[in-house]
């Protein structure tokens, strides 16, 4: 059947990100008699690295292990948004993906119907306003975790009184001047990182507000073993196991340190900053964080470009709290100003729970809240449905494989036993466990993840009911799930 006329499909995967697209050719490869289709809001394929325009945007993890394990990595390790674009358009050539997709699609609402064992999936057609309902027996969601519409802005006393240019770097103009302008970046994490670096050089000057310091890991965009393997005409294919292999056992090594010996990783980090800066630079005020080493994602700095505009005198720290905006700038909580022509709110995103999608099951609607997560990608009381999240400490894409072949194995499984649905449940032993929110504040705690803890699927106090975040621990654990374990309810 041409697969542009499908109504129903065995499996629907929602959005073209890294995920969806992993998420196909996984299906397509392990699973070649299943029907599919990728519906995706967006006008093409990319997710995150099409939605953020942002100058210098790039990857803060290395390619070779945000790729995927099927397509090698060819360039330096920190790679720009276009990169990772032609890498993934590269994914879809090669595999025939294209004739799944359906973009411009914003689904709203999903409902599964018992009786008939399928989801019925509604989505709105932004080209030409029209509804599209269309059926599957699964759902495969791979929307990502935060609204892809618009940044997270607080709210600031006196926002309205500013009467300079405010720009979120989720939605970044296309015809921003900062030629000579003074410009104040409102936030130090990754984004921050990424876009001081990229504009210093035509503004006047720049100025980071920081609430608090952010850990740092400059170092050079390169890696050496697999320079020095293409040297010796090592195929690309080895280059790219091997080379993945050293980062992850590297990772877990560094990963291991951070939570048992905080102090000794914190000193290596910051002396590595301190490295980079003028001699008296107050390291202890700007780059000294409160939080552990790891807690929140690290900020790669490839070449510390960023510690090079403050040398220069191109860019500043400030490490203070807002009290509220002027029609000039803002005031801080210490008593002093900072004026601005254009005021960048790298404040982050809001998180979204499952695309925003209405779901139900059965007529009754689905507060994610209330359910337990299995494995931090089933839900209890939710059939026929898988979300990928990937990890933060290590490349979410290592989580899209690993679910990609967990999802291929269980959909054989429920062929093999003649069954049309799977619903993860609680055994009598789990039922009165006690349940927490969705990831382990003391374990990772950035704010997008704080503010909206309480919208999403409870964690319980064992590692089958829970999202560890444990790639190392994970890639043996998920594989080796025993599909005919009792926690999956399967009905025919
Ligand atoms: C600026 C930035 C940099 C990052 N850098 C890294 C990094 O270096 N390494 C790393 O591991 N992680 C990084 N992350 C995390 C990153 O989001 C993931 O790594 C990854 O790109 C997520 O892929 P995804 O496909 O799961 O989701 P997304 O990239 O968010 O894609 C989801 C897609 O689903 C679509 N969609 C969502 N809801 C609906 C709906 N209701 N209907 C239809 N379509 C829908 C969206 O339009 C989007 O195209 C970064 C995140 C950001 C914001």
């Amino acid at each position: 059947m041409d697969e542009a006329q499908r109504s129903h499909v065995d499996v629907l995967i929602v959005g073209a990100g890294i995920s969806g697209i992993g998420a196909g050719y996984h299906l397509q490869t392990q699973c070649p008699e299943k029907s599919f289709v990728i519906l995706e809001g967006l006008e093409s394929f990319g997710g995150t690295w099409l939605v953020h325009k942002y100058p210098g945007i790039r990857s803060d993890s290395d390619l070779y292990t945000f790729g995927y394990r099927f397509k090698p990595w060819t360039g330096a390790p920190i790679a720009t948004a276009a990169e990772i674009l032609t890498y993934m358009e590269e994914v879809i050539d090669e595999n025939d993906l294209d004739q799944h997709i359906r973009y411009q699609h914003w689904i709203n609402t999903a409902s599964w119907s018992s009786e008939d064992q399928r989801w019925t999936v509604t989505s709105v057609r932004k080209d030409t306003g029209e509804q599209v309902s269309m059926t599957a027996n699964f759902l495969w969601m791979c929307q990502g975790y935060y609204k892809h519409k618009e940044g997270y802005t607080p709210d600031w006393d006196g926002f309205d009184d500013y009467k300079g240019q405010v720009i979120h770097p989720q939605v970044w103009p296309e015809d921003v001047d900062l030629g000579g302008k003074r410009v104040l970046v409102i936030g130090s994490g990754a984004t921050a990182a990424t876009v001081v670096p990229a504009i210093a050089g035509d503004c006047e000057h720049v100025t980071v507000l920081q609430r608090s310091p952010t850990y740092f890991m400059p170092a050079r965009n390169e890696n050496e073993l697999a320079d020095r393997l293409r040297k010796l005409e090592v195929d690309e294919k080895w280059i790219h196991e091997i080379v993945r292999k050293e980062i992850l056992f590297n990772q877990e090594e560094f990963t291991r340190q951070a939570i048992e010996e905080p102090e000794r990783v914190k000193g290596e980090l910051i002396g590595a900053v301190k490295a980079l800066l003028p001699d008296g630079y107050d390291v202890e005020k700007h780059f000294t964080p409160s939080y552990r080493p790891w807690q929140q994602r690290l900020a790669f700095v490839p070449d510390g470009d960023i510690f090079q505009g403050i040398t220069a005198g191109k860019a500043s720290m400030v490490t203070d709290q807002i009290d509220r905006f002027t029609p000039k700038g803002v005031r801080l909580k210490s008593g002093d100003s900072v004026e601005a022509d254009i005021i960048i709110t790298a404040t982050g995103f809001d998180l979204c729970v499952l695309g925003d999608i209405d779901f139900t099951v059965d007529g009754k609607a689905v507060d994610f809240a209330d359910t337990v997560t299995y494995r931090g990608m089933m839900f209890t009381g939710v059939p026929n449905m898988v979300w990928i999240f990937g990890y933060f400490r290590a490349s979410w894409t290592l989580r899209v494989d690993l679910i990609g072949d967990f999802v291929c194995r269980l959909l054989k499984h429920m062929d093999a036993k003649g069954v049309r649905s799977v619903t993860p449940e609680l055994l009598p032993e789990d039922v009165s466990m006690p349940l927490s929110g969705w990831i382990d504040p003391d374990n990772f705690n950035p704010n997008y993840l704080k503010r909206s803890m309480d919208k999403m699927p409870k964690r319980g106090d064992r590692p089958e009911w829970q999202h560890t975040q444990d790639y190392w621990q994970e890639k043996t654990d998920i594989p080796a799930v025993e599909l005919d374990d009792p926690v999956f309810n399967y009905q025919s």
